[in-house]
């Protein structure tokens, strides 16, 4: 009987891992990939969706169509990985190997009323988001962002952008985007102001009540209170806690930990990829939650997947760093360079080019779905996997 391999998560990471995969088994493993609907959404766009983009629906069975994978549509509710079983929706599936490539969801627990008053960037919430904000339009009302990473940098220049009568405020607690170099953050500061988006740095949110926001300002201990049509709340993101309560090991964001091949450190037979995936470490460099970096772990665990079943050494994760991509509506954006370690290269591209590469860059991610699909990427991208003798072959306990 073929090996099982099943694959949790159909975003960049879970599409990829299981295409790659698909790929270099030829029909020798058995794949399975899960994910909770049959659309495959494009999450760097869903600022744009929010404001009333179209974007391009992409169906999954589509994309796997004619790969050997076989797909389910259903959301996963228990993991025992003691049996190797995966549950969904009353449903069981057994596995030998499971990639857990579920993403994350913005963390609206952090501050009192944000679950219950503001929206969130995330695919289920945006479609209420967009009626909400097209209410509040009409109505000429406000809105608030809170979170100045770079989420909420995108969201607010959208907005400005798109409906420039409409009053943006736009709150950070700690300076704007803090990892991205001096110029980058000056030129954003400046768009932003320029766009006519209110925004404060060093504003600590208190709590969000419908129609209001109350923060502080850093020193101060008088509350103010941010009039809004709309809270967005894009202040972090949290992990599912699916794998913690199936006892893999996880850190703080209940991200699941891997070692550099990208397997549990708690349980081996389980790797993680993308957003779920905190790499021990960090050998790696410092690796954000972004598409490059899933789509990057992606192809390096179902590499080491096929490594493992034709007995061949796996290959540590490696990932070197390009830059950081940040849209601000659709005319302006900025690329920040990045060394390949991760670290800030104080150079950057802005204006006109920096939208053009963005916009190539989100292309980019579904083109690689598509190339890894037709063959059309070079499996060699990666170091060719070294024969190992039979008795040093890494193990995975069934
Ligand atoms: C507004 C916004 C803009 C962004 N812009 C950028 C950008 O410009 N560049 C960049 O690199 N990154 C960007 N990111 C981050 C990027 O989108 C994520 O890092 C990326 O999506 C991670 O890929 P993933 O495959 O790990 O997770 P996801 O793309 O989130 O996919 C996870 C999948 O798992 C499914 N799933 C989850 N739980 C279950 C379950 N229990 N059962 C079944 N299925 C489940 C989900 O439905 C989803 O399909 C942005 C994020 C947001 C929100």
């Amino acid at each position: 009987m073929k090996r099982q391999i099943t694959i949790l998560g159909g975003g960049y990471a879970g599409l990829l891992t299981a295409l790659r995969l698909a790929r270099r088994a030829r029909g020798q493993l058995d794949i399975r990939l899960i994910n909770g609907s049959e659309l495959f959404v494009e999450r760097v766009r869903q600022h744009q969706a929010a404001v009333g983009a179209r974007l391009r629906s992409l169906s999954i069975p589509r994309l796997l169509a004619g790969t050997g994978v076989s797909f389910v549509a259903a959301r996963a509710d228990g993991l025992d990985l003691a049996r190797g079983e995966l549950h969904a929706q009353g449903r069981r599936f057994g596995f030998d190997e499971l990639v857990l490539a579920l993403g994350s969801r913005v963390d609206r627990s952090l501050v009192p009323g944000a679950r219950e008053h503001a929206f969130s960037l995330d695919a289920d919430i945006v479609p209420a988001l967009r009626e909400r904000l097209l209410a509040v339009e009409r109505a000429r009302g406000s809105v608030v962002v809170v979170g100045g990473g770079l989420s909420g940098i995108e969201m607010a220049a959208e907005l400005a952008e798109r409906w420039p009568h409409v009053p943006v405020t736009l709150l950070s607690h700690s300076q704007l985007a803090p990892e991205l170099s001096r110029g980058a953050r000056e030129y954003i500061r400046r768009h932003l102001l320029q766009s006519g988006v209110q925004l404060h740095e060093g504003a600590r949110v208190q709590q969000i009540e419908p129609g209001a926001v109350w923060w502080s300002s850093e020193g101060s201990a008088t509350a103010q209170r941010s009039v809004a049509g709309v809270c967005i709340w894009a202040g972090g993101f949290a992990v599912s806690s699916l794998p913690r309560e199936a006892g893999l090991l996880v850190n703080a964001r209940e991200q699941v930990i891997v070692g550099d091949h990208l397997r549990s450190l708690s349980h081996p037979q389980v790797s993680a990829v993308g957003d779920a995936a905190d790499v021990e470490g960090g050998a790696s460099g410092r690796l954000h939650l972004s598409c490059k970096v899933a789509i990057y772990m992606a192809a390096s665990a179902a590499d080491n997947v096929a490594r493992r079943h034709q007995r061949l050494a796996e290959a540590p994760f490696v990932f070197s760093d390009g830059g950081v991509c940040i849209s601000l509506g659709r005319r302006t954006g900025v690329i920040d360079r990045r060394w390949p370690d991760g670290s800030v290269r104080e150079q950057s591209i802005d204006g006109r080019s920096g939208a053009f590469f963005k916009e190539l860059i989100c292309r980019y991610t579904v083109l690689r779905l598509r190339a890894e699909r037709a063959g059309l990427w070079p499996l060699s991208a990666l170091e060719a996997p070294r024969q190992l003798p039979t008795s040093a072959a890494p193990r995975i306990a069934a």
